[in-house]
């Protein structure tokens, strides 16, 4: 089952691609496979999916320890600066730094091991309240900031859109957070690059490719619908 619908996604991924003159490799596939089991996982990996998304440190390290060490593992949840030394050996990237203090944690971490973490600032282009990210107002100064840590590199920006019914109703959020990330590369900042948008998700993946989406996050889609009720 959820290969088959691995592959339906993907298919519209290169299909809406085709349809706005996009390349297929400029977006990738993130399964979120958040709340659901390694053998799902190991699914998917058999058929050459390497890109995974998980919200929780703990589960995402729990699953990294089980499962074949060439999975890109890709943070996409709100993360506590004291969590962020579990992930550094882990995470391939972490799309979701929305302070100062957080990217500097990162960074501390990541120069212990000799490393540099890509990272994306998340920007709450829709404005609402119960969502995490910095505002598009605060994004180009925290950037000129973060962009002096050794330990991280600004890869792009990421937002979580509203929940919708229909995807066609966060294209003006997409097209926002891109319309920001090309000023910002327009500042050429040093050690920033604005190459990647992480947006979309099950309900609007395809508006979002449509508006320039790097990375597009899958959830539901592919796994089917999370029971949170089951504690782990
Ligand atoms: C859970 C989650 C997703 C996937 O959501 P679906 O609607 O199930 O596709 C994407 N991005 C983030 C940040 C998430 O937490």
């Amino acid at each position: 089952m959820v290969v088959e619908n691995y592959k339906s996604v993907l298919k519209n991924v290169a299909d809406t691609c085709k349809q706005s003159g996009r390349k297929e490799s400029d977006v990738t596939l993130i399964a979120v496979s958040k709340t659901k089991p390694v053998e799902m996982i190991e699914e998917l990996y058999s058929i050459g999916v390497r890109d995974f998304g998980e919200n929780k440190v703990q589960e995402l390290t729990d699953k990294y320890e089980k499962l074949p060490k060439d999975i890109r593992w890709h943070m996409i949840g709100h993360l506590q600066t004291n969590k962020v030394k579990y992930l550094i050996d882990t995470v391939y990237m972490i799309h979701s730094v929305d302070s100062y203090k957080l990217a500097e944690v990162i960074s501390k971490e990541a120069e212990k091991k000799s490393k540099v973490i890509p990272i994306l600032i998340e920007v709450n282009v829709a404005q609402e309240e119960s969502k995490f990210g910095i505002q598009t107002m605060e994004c180009e100064e925290l950037i000129r900031e973060i962009a002096k840590l050794p330990g991280v590199a600004v890869k792009g920006l990421m937002t979580i859109a509203p929940y919708v019914e229909n995807g066609e109703d966060n294209r003006k959020y997409f097209r926002r957070l891109k319309q920001l990330s090309v000023d910002i590369m327009h500042k050429n900042i040093d050690n920033v690059c604005m190459d990647l948008l992480s947006m979309g998700m099950s309900g609007d993946y395809e508006t979002a490719i449509e508006e320039g989406s790097s990375y597009v996050r899958v959830g539901t889609g592919i796994f089917g619908e999370r029971d949170y009720t089951i504690s782990k």
